[in-house]
Formats: C-alpha cells, sequence, structure tokens
C-alpha cells in the first residue's frame, strides 16, 4: 500500500517587545536573574488586572499581512483553562474564535517546485512560566519555578495541513523563520525557544479524500529534529498501519538522543479548555487606518530582495536565493557592496565577488566553526578592505584566503594582517611564476644569452620580474625561480 502523508505546523514564536503581553514588567527574562522580572499581573495574583500590549498586537498584525491574512475589525481575547505548576494564574489568555488574522499563505520550494501553504490563523497569547527540575538532589527532590518568562508574548502561527513531506515541512519552517527574521518581531532563536513548533502529522493511502487519524510532535529545538522526528513518525505510522493496527490520536514527544518520538498523552486525557472570553480584557476593535499604516511599514521581505538582488547586482538566481534566505547575510551583503571604493571594477562583476566570497570561503568557515552570520568577526569592511588589496595586486587569491582565515579567527582587519605578517604577493611562489613566464617570453635575448653561458643575463630577469610585480617580488624567490625556469628551457631545447 501506498501512503500519502500530511502534515500542518503549529508556531510559537516569542514576541520582541519591550514589556511583557499584560503588564509593565520587562519582557527580557532570558538574561535577568530568576523571579526579577516579576508583579502582580504576571504572578496572577487575585484582584490584578491585565493591559494589551499595542506593540505586540501590532507584530501579530504585521506578520499576519506579511502571510497574506486577512485582518478582521474586531477580535477578541479568551481563557485557556488547564491546570499546571508553571501556569500562574490556572489559565492562559489566548484567542480562541477571533484572532488577529486568518487566512494567510507562504509560499515553499522544494527541488524548485514551487506551492502555497495555508495559513489558518496568526494569533496572540501569553507564554508561560518556566520549570526547572532537580531529580537526582540527594534527599531533596525538588522543582523550582523561575516566573520571569510568564507573560511573554506568544504569537501562534497555525498551518492547513497542506504539506506532504518532511521536506515541505522544513522549507515552510525556514521560509517562516526568515520571514519573522525580516520582519525584526522575533530574535527567532530556536534553540533559545523564541521559534517553537509542533508537527502535526497523519498519513492516508494515496487517492484517499479522508484524512488520517493524527499524531502532534513536540519538543523539537532545530529545523533538524523537526525533519528527523517528522521522517522517523511517517515511518512509525506507516508500520503500525501495515501490521494491521490503527494510529491513536496522541501528542508524542521526540527525544533526540534516541532519534524516536515517544507517546506523552492520549486523546482520552486530552485537556477539555473551558474556552471562554476574558472578561478582564475589552475586545480589541482594529481600525483599518492602523492596518493600512502597518502594511505600508512592512520591510522588504527575502522574496522581493532576491528579484531587487538580480536586477539591481546582475546576481545569479542561485547566489540571491541563498544571499537573502537570511536578513542577515543579506545585509551583510549590501553593507559590503556599499563600501566598494571608486577604483573598484564596475558594480556587477564586483558584487559578484562579494557573493562569491560570502557563500564560498566565508560560509565555508562559518559552517566549519559554527558561527552565524551575525557573530563573524570579520566585517563588511573587512571584506571589503580584502577584496580591495586584492584588486590592488597586494595580494593573490591564494593569499587572501589565507588572510581571510587569520581574519575570521582573530578579528583583526586584512590590512593590519598583510602588514605585521608580510604578506603579500612576494611569498606567493605561483603569483612570481607568472612573473617569470612573461619576463622570459619577453625578453628573449636575455634568455638566449644565459643558454649561452652567459649566468648574469639572469639577474637582468629578475629586474624584469620585479618590474612586472611592481616591486613585490621576494628578490631571492623571483631568482630561484628564473635560474629553474632558464634551466628548464635549457632542458626543452
Ligand atoms: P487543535 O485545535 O486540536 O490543535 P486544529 O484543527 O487547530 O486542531 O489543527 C492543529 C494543526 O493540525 C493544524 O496545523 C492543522 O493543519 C493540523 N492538522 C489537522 N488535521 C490534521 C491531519 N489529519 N493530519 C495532519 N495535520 C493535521
Ligand atoms: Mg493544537
Ligand atoms: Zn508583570
Amino acid at each position: 500500500m501506498n501512503y500519502e502523508t500530511v502534515i500542518g505546523l503549529e508556531v510559537h514564536v516569542q514576541l520582541q517587545t519591550r514589556s511583557k503581553m499584560f503588564c509593565g514588567c520587562p519582557a527580557d527574562y532570558q538574561t535577568a536573574p530568576p523571579n526579577s522580572r516579576v508583579c502582580p499581573v504576571c504572578l496572577g495574583l487575585p484582584g490584578s488586572l491585565p493591559v494589551v500590549n499595542r506593540r505586540a498586537v501590532e507584530y501579530t498584525i504585521m506578520t499576519g499581512l506579511a502571510l497574506g491574512c486577512r485582518i478582521p475589525g474586531y477580535s477578541k481575547f479568551d481563557r485557556k483553562n488547564y491546570p499546571y505548576p508553571d501556569l500562574m494564574k490556572g489559565y492562559q489568555i489566548s484567542q480562541f474564535d477571533l484572532p488577529l488574522a486568518e487566512d494567510g499563505s507562504l509560499q515553499i520550494e522544494v527541488d524548485g517546485v514551487s506551492k502555497p501553504v495555508g495559513v489558518m490563523r496568526v494569533h496572540l497569547e501569553e507564554d508561560a512560566a518556566k520549570l526547572l527540575h532537580f531529580p537526582e538532589e540527594p534527599g531533596d527532590p525538588h522543582s523550582l519555578v523561575d516566573v520571569n518568562r510568564a507573560g511573554s508574548p506568544l504569537m501562534e502561527i497555525v498551518s492547513e495541513p497542506d504539506m506532504r513531506s518532511p521536506d515541505e515541512a522544513r522549507a515552510y519552517l525556514t521560509t517562516l523563520h526568515s520571514i519573522i527574521q525580516y520582519l525584526g518581531v522575533s530574535a527567532g532563536n530556536m534553540q533559545d525557544g523564541n521559534f517553537r513548533c509542533d508537527a502535526n502529522v497523519s498519513i492516508r493511502p494515496v487517492g484517499s479524500e479522508e484524512f488520517g487519524t493524527r499524531t502532534e510532535i513536540k519538543n523539537m529545538n532545530s529545523f533538524r529534529s523537526v525533519y528527523q522526528a517528522l521522517n522517523h513518525e511517517v515511518e512509525r505510522q506507516r508500520r503500525v498501519l501495515e501490521d494491521g493496527g490503527s494510529i491513536t490520536q496522541e501528542t508524542r514527544g521526540w527525544v533526540e538522543e534516541r532519534g524516536v518520538t515517544v507517546s506523552q498523552r492520549s486523546k482520552e486525557h486530552a485537556h477539555d479548555y473551558r474556552y471562554f472570553p476574558e472578561p478582564d480584557l475589552p475586545p480589541l476593535a482594529i481600525d483599518p487606518v492602523w492596518v493600512e499604516e502597518i502594511r505600508e511599514k512592512l520591510p522588504e521581505l527575502a522574496g522581493q530582495r532576491k528579484w531587487r538582488f538580480i536586477e539591481q547586482y546582475g546576481l545569479p538566481p542561485y547566489d540571491a536565493d541563498l544571499l537573502t534566505g537570511s536578513r542577515s547575510m543579506a545585509d551583510y551583503f549590501e553593507e559590503t557592496v556599499a563600501l566598494r571604493s571608486e577604483a573598484a571594477p564596475p558594480l556587477d562583476g564586483y558584487a559578484k565577488n562579494v557573493s562569491n566570497w560570502i557563500l564560498g570561503d566565508l560560509s565555508r568557515l562559518m559552517n566549519l566553526e559554527g558561527v552565524a552570520i551575525g557573530d563573524v568577526r570579520v566585517l563588511p569592511k573587512h571584506l571589503s578592505e580584502l577584496l580591495e588589496l586584492v584588486d590592488s595586486g597586494t595580494l593573490s587569491g591564494t593569499m587572501a584566503k589565507t588572510v581571510l582565515e587569520e581574519a575570521f579567527a582573530t578579528g583583526q582587519a586584512p590590512g593590519k594582517i598583510v602588514e605585521e605578517k608580510g604578506y603579500s604577493q612576494i611569498s606567493d611562489s605561483s603569483v612570481v611564476d607568472e612573473a617569470v613566464v612573461q619576463a622570459l617570453a619577453e625578453n628573449p635575448k636575455a634568455v638566449a644569452d644565459y643558454l649561452g653561458g652567459k649566468e648574469t643575463a639572469s639577474k637582468y630577469l629578475v629586474g624584469q620580474v620585479m618590474k612586472i610585480t611592481r616591486g613585490q617580488a621576494k628578490p631571492d624567490l623571483a631568482l630561484e625561480l628564473v635560474v629553474t625556469a632558464l634551466e628548464a628551457a635549457r632542458g626543452g631545447g
């Protein structure tokens, strides 16, 4: 039996606002000491009242617009009730039937094929506190609660069950992540939990109209683990069905170390959240004029920027695609190109050269060391300086790679490295060799003299090599290479 995979993703994005969702506490919980960012509201003390963070609403509408959603004129918050030690009030303020944005879509691309994935809704809610467990403490196993995160603004983006493979799910996530980054509404770091994904997956016989029973996978903290967890889960469901069993609707957790998903909570134990309108907050009337203002302020997104890179810089689509995949990478590229001096080659050639360095050697070093572009110590001004050293003939391409590696490791400016280490073409024999070949070709008389026994003719040829390299060839290296070439000519003749 052939099965088709069906995937729908729920993504939680922590919004980067100054204060929390419903109180004035700073939202910098990640760097603050435990329980230092708390007040009666986010502690859930009786009698305290929430106030909506306008910036969080704006960020959610902004994201909705970027995803092509409709922004209804009326929205409200609801209480989602469930008891959990990290949930201070015993309920979470979320949105149920009237989210801030709905009915959008996201264009994804897999193996050159593009397709839209429906976005059901984008809504706003608050994050929970954080539990720290100490089960191994001798004689005193215990847990502690850090309330700093409680009440931080959290945006949830729910997709339609439109994806048909783990590859499509991965493409959806990376595209969505790029949009979030471009909008600047979140730090968007998966490891830090700023960007979290729950994956719903089911399989059905090919040709079947009805969806199969789904499971929901949680606890994945990288794109790679989402991809692996989905592949594993699809395979597990197929085996269950092929053995004549049936899929139970349940929540499963991904166990990274073992590469498996395990059952966490079945449907029978699913929560009845008893949603009801949040009585402490008035409904939100969203002014269409405000929505249009937000729409006008939307930054250029990856897709648009890609086409601009192709037009403005004459880049091949492949380069433009890779560079604009991350906003910081695209910014890095544009900053470097903008620093180009008057003497540099025409924009097209120069931009492609910058792209080659970023996508080639720089990316290789980044991957090798696991460094993100934002943390690279070679700044755009350094890369631009390096390219000028190559253009002016001070450095050969080979030497430039070495200098880049040192700059990458030390953060030193390329000019400084060249100066201190005495790097330049002089110590690059392949470059001096080129000059030697030219000098010999242009001076047949001197060559003939040398071969006829007049050894001093080699000195003249070394002088010519120095002239060609504008005095930068190391004299003893030049002499060595000239003699080698002359002796080779003797052997050959
Ligand atoms: P719930 O409210 O229980 O979380 P939703 O209907 O909101 O359920 O769907 C949650 C997510 O599950 C959505 O992203 C949706 O696309 C996805 N989904 C729903 N049904 C299926 C299915 N049969 N297979 C895979 N994904 C599904
Ligand atoms: Mg759900
Ligand atoms: Zn607070």
